[in-house]
């Protein structure tokens, strides 16, 4: 890996470091036969010139759409200049700007069903599409049979929507959607990972064309992204090749079980009919998002976990007393007043089911992913830099936060799982079966639950001596 080059540019900096998440937005506004974006061998997505030297001249353009480069604007001042003269808007460090945050659901027992969790983040984009405030909505779309399954896609009316996938654990990247809608007139709503959204207001900062165009942003709550493998791996759980997947369901509710107890199913086919196959994620190694399976290494120097540059931000919420229903509860945090207006007036008109969340609890809702974003995000900058690795200036990296040896070890060992995971599943994949991967991710599987483990007997014996004394 390529540590400092002389002129920075988005190959020898993000691409070259491994802090390339392959959203497309670089390429999606390159000018035609520049740039366009090509598959790693684990399904994730980098920017490739078309022809070489192509994108000579157009280096510092290409950064400066860039979610993981040294931008002078952070996730904060994007932020401040869009949503600081609402009234009644107020920040929180760990969620951005907010003007209420919200749990519920959609009062539709059939498009609750269909849905991630709460299903407000379709119901989001049916209602800005219903009331006319968009004309289109970018967001990412399930091809059943295809390949890729899951890809960016751009719906013109509320049954393009219906193809709207649910989360897809899975590369998706947005080249051709922008391409598409820097051509095409009309207000657009963009729907999508909170470094994608980043990177499409950094767009839209140096193209006037695109800031006439997207009229409203939604990000997904994000803890991290996956790369194909991800897919590959669950499907072989379920004992389906890849090959033969026709599409795959990351979050299938199990009836009787509390929502964070879903399963992952892939539909195979069999002559004309197509089956499920199901394996519930507490079954599978590496099942526990926690241990990083396949992630990005872009996720590893990301901040955002609650889109902060979105007009909204959709998640789940995980919270003992919200996580009853197998079917999910949504957690909305609203930053724009007209988006705030619309969920106030369709929950007085029944239309979803809303209770106010305080902000606190919001951010209780995903305090695993702050605690590895945030809280070890100074942790892990600095075994970077030992390494020699160039990164990405960070809002909190010189948080003082003082890791606990726990926290530490944690660290190094996601790191590992991570790394591990994808080089293991690649020497797997010529071969059937998941035999060989096992074999190499047992060991830091097994160090990873010990830790938890000992940290479990130490609370339990603190405890008791404390009780004693
Ligand atoms: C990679 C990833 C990580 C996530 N991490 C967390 C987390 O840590 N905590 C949390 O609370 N929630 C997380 N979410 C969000 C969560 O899974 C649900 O999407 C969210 O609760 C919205 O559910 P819903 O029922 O309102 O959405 P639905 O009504 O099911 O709509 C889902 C929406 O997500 C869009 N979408 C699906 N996959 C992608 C993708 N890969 N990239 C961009 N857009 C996509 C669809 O286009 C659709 O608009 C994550 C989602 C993804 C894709």
């Amino acid at each position: 890996m390529t540590a400092v080059a002389a002129e920075p540019t988005i190959f020898n900096r993000v691409v070259a470091n491994d802090v390339c998440v392959g959203c497309g937005v670089c390429a999606g506004v390159a000018p035609p036969d520049t740039l366009r974006m090509r598959q790693r061998a684990s399904g994730s997505y980098l920017p490739q010139e078309v022809s070489p030297g192509a994108t000579r001249g157009l280096e510092r353009r290409l950064l400066r759409a860039c979610p993981f480069w040294d931008q002078e604007d952070d996730e904060d001042t994007l932020a401040r200049a869009d949503y600081r003269r609402q009234e009644g808007i107020r920040h929180r460090s760990e969620l951005g700007y907010y003007l209420r945050c919200f749990a519920g659901r959609v009062a539709d027992p059939d498009r609750h069903d269909r849905a991630t969790s709460g299903g407000l983040g379709s119901w989001l984009a049916r209602k800005l599409l219903r009331e006319g405030k968009v004309d289109r909505v970018i967001s990412v779309q399930a091809h059943p049979g295809e390949k890729p399954v899951f890809r960016y896609g751009i719906s013109r009316t509320l049954e393009d929507l219906d193809q709207v996938a649910k989360s897809a654990y899975h590369p998706v990247e947005v080249s051709a959607v922008l391409r598409e809608a820097l051509a095409q007139p009309g207000r657009y709503l963009f729907v999508g990972l909170p470094c994608s959204v980043k990177a499409v207001k950094l767009a839209m900062r140096e193209e006037p064309l695109l800031r006439t165009r997207i009229e409203y942003t939604v990000s997904l709550v994000c803890g991290h992204l996956k790369n194909r493998y991800f897919l590959d791996y669950l499907a072989r759980c379920c004992g389906v090749e890849e090959d033969r997947v026709e599409m795959a369901d990351f979050r299938k509710q199990i009836p009787g079980n509390p929502a964070n107890r879903f399963a992952f199913g892939v539909q195979v086919r069999h002559g004309d009919d197509v089956k499920w196959h199901t394996i519930p994620m507490r079954e599978v190694m590496g099942g526990d998002w926690g241990m990083g399976f396949f992630m990005h290494g872009a996720c590893d120097v990301c901040d955002d976990v609650f889109g902060e540059t979105a007009d909204a931000a959709v998640g789940d919420v995980w919270l003992p007393e919200h996580i009853r229903d197998e079917r999910g509860t949504s957690l909305v945090v609203c930053r724009r007043a007209e988006i705030l207006r619309l969920i106030e007036d369709a929950n007085a008109a029944g239309e979803v089911a809303l209770e106010e969340l305080p902000v606190d609890a919001a951010v209780r809702s995903q305090s695993a992913a702050l605690r590895h974003r945030r809280d070890a995000l100074p942790y892990r900058l600095r075994l970077y830099r030992k390494r020699g690795l160039w990164r990405p200036r960070k809002r909190f990296a010189g948080l003082a936060t003082q890791l606990s040896l726990f926290r530490k070890c944690v660290v190094l060992l996601r790191d590992k799982l991570q790394r591990q995971s994808t080089r293991a599943f690649a020497l797997q994949k010529p071969k059937p079966g998941l035999r060989a991967f096992r074999r190499r991710m047992l060991p830091w599987v097994f160090l990873y639950r010990l830790l938890y483990r000992l940290r479990s007997v130490y609370r339990r014996c603190a405890r008791i001596y404390s009780r004693a004394n």
